[in-house]
């Protein structure tokens, strides 16, 4: 690891200035994922700003009913705060399903929307990789791709993003909140991470230097059930090889409300509008959660390894619609039915 500066922030202020949109400072969280890149040389920071310890580290309930999570509350915290698990029972799920429980210790809100993609080619400094070292070319896609994306990838890069969190924060039409030296602006959750394209060195639509100081979640509408489900190959302690989050309301047998977002596919979190869009008015049921699904995985483009991932996808959020409009929904632990 290279000798870096190291320096603690006591306000957001403090943390924007000293960071001060220079091309090798960093902001550090819980470190779970800056402090590994760094020791694999594929971060070089110069200058370190802890931001840790800021005074971002609760969960409050606005005027409106949204909750406001401040950027530095632990995953741990946030998947157990009462509020969190009655009315977004999908947020709650989806951080438990994620690393450990010692990761979850340390990991934050903020650090966990920007942690890097788990391609192992990006990991090593010694392949070839454009999100890394741009225009060097992809590891990936000729090399070791089960993983990797099918849907909305290019031919710079066909990564995964890897957070567990960001796609129930899709589902739930999250904004996350942004603080930069020029002032204070909100991002959808669901367009805040992006498609590679011809820049995958770029992961998310945060400027650099902006500090993430909070995630917005809105309050559920009445009769709102949610859950998370992720495929992976050890039932702890694994990135998602598929994960979906559902956040659904039925009324008088129709289909009311419905958001899905799937991990493990994209690039970024990946909503699927068009699927919501077929479900809205329908009556709930096998054949046409089936039917709006596969519409959405038709524009998946499979890699040589990995054309499981569609099937499994479908499967996972088909069965996940069934659980959660099923009448007796509410009585399904953690389904979290608003009143
Ligand atoms: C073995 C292992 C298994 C894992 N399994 C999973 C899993 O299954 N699912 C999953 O979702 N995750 C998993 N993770 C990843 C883990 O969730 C992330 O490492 C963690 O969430 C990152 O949070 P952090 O606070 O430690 O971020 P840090 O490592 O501190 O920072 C990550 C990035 O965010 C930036 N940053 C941090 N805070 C802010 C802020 N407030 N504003 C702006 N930038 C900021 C940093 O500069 C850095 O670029 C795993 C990690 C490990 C090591
Ligand atoms: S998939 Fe993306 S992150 Fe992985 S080697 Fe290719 S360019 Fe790098």
């Amino acid at each position: 690891m290279k000798s870096f500066r190291y320096v603690r922030a006591h306000s957001v202020e403090e943390a924007t200035a000293a960071h001060a949109g220079r091309a090798t400072s960093r902001y550090l969280g819980g470190g779970t994922n800056l402090v590994d890149l760094m020791k694999l040389g594929v971060e070089r920071p110069r200058t370190l700003i802890d931001v840790s310890r800021l005074p971002l580290d609760d969960v409050a309930e606005l005027a409106d009913g949204s909750l406001r999570v401040g950027a530095t509350v632990r995953n741990s915290d946030l998947a157990a705060h009462p509020l969190v698990r009655a009315r977004h029972p999908v947020l709650s799920q989806a951080l438990l399903a994620g690393a450990s429980g010692q990761l979850r210790n340390m990991a934050t809100t903020g650090g966990n929307l920007l942690q890097r993609t788990r391609c192992p080619y990006f990991q090593d400094v010694a392949k070839p990789c454009n999100k890394r070292e741009p225009g060097s070319g992809c590891a990936a896609r000729e090399g070791v791709h089960r993983d990797h994306a099918v849907l909305g990838h290019s031919a710079q890069c066909i990564a995964t993003h890897p957070s567990d969190m960001a796609v129930a924060l899709a589902a739930l039409d999250a904004q996350v909140e942004l603080q930069g030296v020029r002032g204070t602006r909100t991002v959808p959750a669901a367009d805040f991470h992006r498609l590679p394209g011809d820049r995958p060195q770029t992961d998310t639509e945060i400027a650099h230097g902006e500090l993430i100081t909070a995630v917005l979640l809105p309050p559920p509408a009445p009769g709102t059930v949610s859950a998370y489900r992720k495929a992976r190959d050890r039932a702890s302690y694994a990135f998602a090889l598929a994960s979906v989050a559902v956040v659904v309301a039925v009324r008088e047998e129709t289909v009311h409300e419905v958001r899905i977002a799937f991990g493990g596919l994209a690039h970024r979190p990946w909503r699927a509008r068009r699927a919501e869009e077929a479900l809205r008015g329908a009556a709930p049921g096998g054949e046409a959660f089936k039917r709006a699904l596969d519409a959405e995985l038709a524009a998946a483009e499979p890699l040589r390894d990995n054309a499981f991932k569609v099937p499994l996808a479908r499967n996972l959020a088909c069965d996940v619609l069934r659980r959660l409009t099923r009448p007796d929904a509410d009585a399904d632990a953690g389904a979290g039915a608003t009143p």
